[in-house]
């Protein structure tokens, strides 16, 4: 009798077997039902086996096979299999997450009514294209001449200088030779009007989204579609990597940099890694696009003969001045509400002449180090390149790194000043002191909450053009694809604190940051102008700002990378843990290095268990620990057998735990 080789969503790593008496070799890929516990699971057939390890008369018989609802590719249960193998997580979990919820529950959406569309007025208003320029017509060609085979292109050029406009003729290209395209952006900036304009470019074309706030039909319903073919390009947030796509012909990730192509949670994958395998899988080319790569991606395109070709766009499309950009010296000055008169002087003209402003506060969680304004100390590590980190609630320093600790310093240990601080202080009540300061103008925070779903995104943005808001402020940036003519003074409050984050990222962050919101500023009439505030006006990162020079930037933070040892020059991957107690978390942790002893780990870096700083959270107390590598096989082969151990550790029972592979976030 024939044996299904199931995956089910719970957190074990294994699969589980069936007997099948009907089942075929085309049932691969196809949802069933199975009894598990006491009760029953939906679960996807990924092999057909002729004997199990378990003893047969052991085997449950499987429940019904569900043949109405479509099978799954070959290719695509081999993505999962890699998900699966590389993050380190369950492949059931990989599946039911990759799955819309419709499939996962074993339900079809109901049919929708085609919308017949009269196509002909839209066809006979067709645009006109601009003429390529010349490094978009090398860009175009050089990509599409490669269709049929896996390459990967790093798309690199400011805002403005037409990206876009190279994806959409790639796509035109792609759609003309029969193929799927898929085109991944960060979750904000997909909006009504990229989609506007994507529809609007191919009228013909099926066009499906994807993203989580779509309703679960339409979202069921574009997952079939682009299963069967049907669909023709594919646009979304970091899920739609798991779309199957028979016909695919070309990937494009625009914003590849942008964070929320890492999943935070359960699966913590990478939309933009896990796109590159699955382009070298299909045979396709892929174009990471961006106007400041993230550094991992810069480094592979960075020299000849590197894994990802370099292809540069380097001035705007449309002929206009990029913003100015200078540097605020609030050294010998004392700051009203963490805000310099020259700032304030330029918010006053702005006001005067009914332009907007946006003053933007570097207020994201960056964990601080200790820092001596007299004599520029800061809380160094002294095992290893990272800085450490203060935790006030203990009154300590912790290296989140290596695990090293020390009492915080009543005195600098540099020079003997008694006021040394956290970095990131003083801006807590600037936007109170703005209303007071401009008690005529229209203030409006953007947030996490201000601009989190399509919708609110949507309404910020009209109140931002119709020319409703004097000041904005905020910690959130504004989204790919939008320019904001009368938005032409942006004044950066803070940044200094990334400078000396513990955080290795936080400095490739802040370049990104200011150099996006300063590409959204001004318009030919009104040029954007970018005002920072720092004590450190001749860091190297603020004069590559000034000089609008990514490559600079980037060349010189991998260099520090390099000496530090740290991504891309190394791998990382990160275990944490979270219980009622952190003792129980960090006992948990010291066992898992205890049980990595006797697994050969050539290459490999265990370092010692840290609280988080924020270290509860909804009354779990939370510990993490770093494994480090030079060498990603190296990693990936301990991370297997580690895993096997870590699931037969005793714990409390409470006590949850992950691995996170190749983390953004300490
Ligand atoms: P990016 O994606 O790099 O920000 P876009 O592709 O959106 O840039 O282009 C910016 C602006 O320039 C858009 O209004 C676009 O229509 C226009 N544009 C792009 N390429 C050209 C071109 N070759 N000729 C004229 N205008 C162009
Ligand atoms: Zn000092
Ligand atoms: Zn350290």
């Amino acid at each position: 009798m024939p044996i299904l080789r199931v995956a089910i969503d719970i957190p074990l790593p294994q699969l589980f077997d069936y007997t099948a008496e009907d089942a075929q070799a085309e049932d691969i890929g196809r949802c069933v039902r199975v009894p598990f516990g006491n009760g029953e699971k939906i679960g996807v057939i990924v092999g057909l086996a002729a004997s199990s390890e378990h003893a047969p008369g052991k085997l449950k018989p499987a429940g019904e096979i569900l043949r109405d609802l479509p099978a799954l590719p070959r290719d695509w249960i081999e993505l999962c299999e890699f998900c699966s193998r590389y993050y380190q997580h369950p492949l059931g979990g990989v599946m039911s997450m990759a799955l819309p919820p419709y499939l996962r529950r074993g339900k079809l959406p109901a049919k929708r009514k085609e919308k017949v569309t009269a196509q002909t007025s839209e066809c006979g208003a067709a645009q006109a294209l601009p003429e390529l320029l010349a490094e978009q017509a090398v860009a175009v060609a050089a990509i599409s001449s490669g269709f049929g085979c896996y390459a990967a292109h790093l798309l690199h050029g400011i805002t403005g200088s037409g990206k876009t406009e190279v994806y959409l003729r790639l796509i035109e290209e792609a759609l003309a030779q029969g193929h799927q395209a898929l085109m991944l952006v960060p979750e904000i900036a997909l909006t009504p009007q990229l989609e506007g304009r994507v529809a609007a470019r191919f009228p013909a074309a099926k066009i499906v989204s994807a993203h989580s706030g779509m309703g679960e039909a339409a979202r069921a319903r574009g997952f079939i579609d682009a299963l069967e073919g049907r669909a023709d390009i594919l646009l979304g947030t970091r899920l739609a990597v798991f779309a199957p796509l028979p016909r695919l012909g070309l990937i494009v990730i625009d914003e590849e940099h942008d964070a929320s192509f890492k999943q935070q949670e359960g699966l913590r994958y990478s939309a933009r890694d896990v796109a590159i395998w699955r382009a070298h899988q299909r045979g396709v080319p892929i174009v990471l696009g961006s106007a400041t790569p993230s550094l991992e991606t810069f480094h592979h395109a960075r020299r000849d003969g590197g894994r990802y070709r370099l292809l540069e766009l380097s001035r705007r499309a449309v002929a206009e001045a990029p913003p100015t950009v200078r540097c605020i010296d609030t050294r010998r000055e004392k700051l009203q509400e963490g805000l310099s008169v020259a700032l304030l002087d330029a918010i006053n003209i702005r006001l005067q002449r009914a332009e907007q402003s946006l003053i933007f506060l570097n207020r994201r969680g960056y964990a601080p180090v200790l820092a001596c304004p007299a004599c520029g100390w800061i809380s160094r590590c002294r095992r290893c390149a990272a800085n450490l980190v203060v935790h006030l609630a203990d009154r300590r320093l912790r290296c989140h790194h290596c695990g090293l600790e020390e009492v915080i310093p009543k005195q600098c240990p540099g020079c003997g000043n008694l006021d040394i601080h956290p970095f990131g202080r003083g801006t807590q009540r600037l936007e109170e002191y703005l209303a007071t300061r401009f008690p005529e103008a229209r203030i409006l925070r953007i947030d996490r909450d201000s601009a989190n779903t399509p919708t609110k995104w949507q309404a910020l943005l009209e109140t931002i053009h119709a020319g409703n808001v004097d000041i904005l402020v905020g910690t959130q940036m504004l989204a790919k694809g939008h320019d904001f003519p009368l938005l032409t003074l942006v004044g950066a409050v803070g940044a200094d604190a990334a400078l000396f984050a513990a955080d290795f990222r936080a400095p490739e962050r802040l370049f990104s940051q200011l150099m996006q919101v300063g590409g959204r500023s001004g318009r030919a009439a009104l040029p954007g102008e970018v005002m920072i505030q720092t004590e450190y006006p001749t860091h190297p990162l603020y004069q590559a700002l000034v000089a609008h020079d990514y490559a600079s930037f980037a060349n010189n933070q991998l260099d520090e990378r390099r000496q530090a040892g740290f991504p891309p020059f190394s791998f990382q991957a990160l275990l944490r843990a979270e219980a009622r107690q952190l003792d129980d978390s960090m006992r948990f942790l010291k066992n898992a290095v205890a049980t990595a002893q006797p697994l050969p780990r050539d290459g490999i870096a265990l370092y010692d268990p840290v609280p988080m700083r924020m270290y509860r959270v909804m009354s779990l107390e939370r510990a993490q620990l770093l494994v480090e590598s030079p060498s990603r096989p190296a990693l990936q082969n301990f991370l297997a057998a580690w895993m096997s151990k870590l699931h037969a550790l005793k714990a409390p029972r409470e006590l949850r735990w992950h691995i996170d592979v190749d983390p953004l976030e300490f």
